[in-house]
Formats: C-alpha cells, structure tokens, sequence
C-alpha cells in the first residue's frame, strides 16, 4: 500500500537512504535508484522529493521491500 510521508518524514531522513516504492520507468537512472535507493543530501532535495509525490507519484520508503 502506498504511504504518502509528510515533509518533515524526508527532512528527517537528511543524509540517510530511502528507497523507492517502486520502480517508476525503466532507465538506467531509475532502476539504479530503484534497487540501491538515494541519498538525500540537504533540505531542498527533501522538498523536491516530498513534491515528487504529488507531481510525479514517486513514493518513497525506509526499506527496499521488493525488487520488480
Ligand atoms: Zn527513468
């Protein structure tokens, strides 16, 4: 089931890795992000991917459950 987090969820996970719920194209980019999940780096990149929810359905979260 698909979570949405609030803002403070990826502020809160500065420095540390999350992962995607799923893989959301088949790109290079994508399926390494997918099966190695990303960094996030500072404050504006945790705003970028709390907005990447809504604008673009990418959702995140803590483990990497399942690999398609
Ligand atoms: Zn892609």
């Amino acid at each position: 089931m698909i979570k949405i987090h609030d803002k403070q969820w990826f502020i809160d996970r500065i420095g540390k890795r999350i992962y995607r719920e799923k893989n959301v194209c088949n790109c290079e980019v994508c399926t390494t992000v997918h099966k190695e999940g990303l960094i996030i780096t500072d404050e504006q990149h945790a705003n970028y991917l709390y907005d990447c929810q809504e604008l673009d359905l990418i959702y995140y979260e803590n483990t990497n459950r399942k690999i398609c």
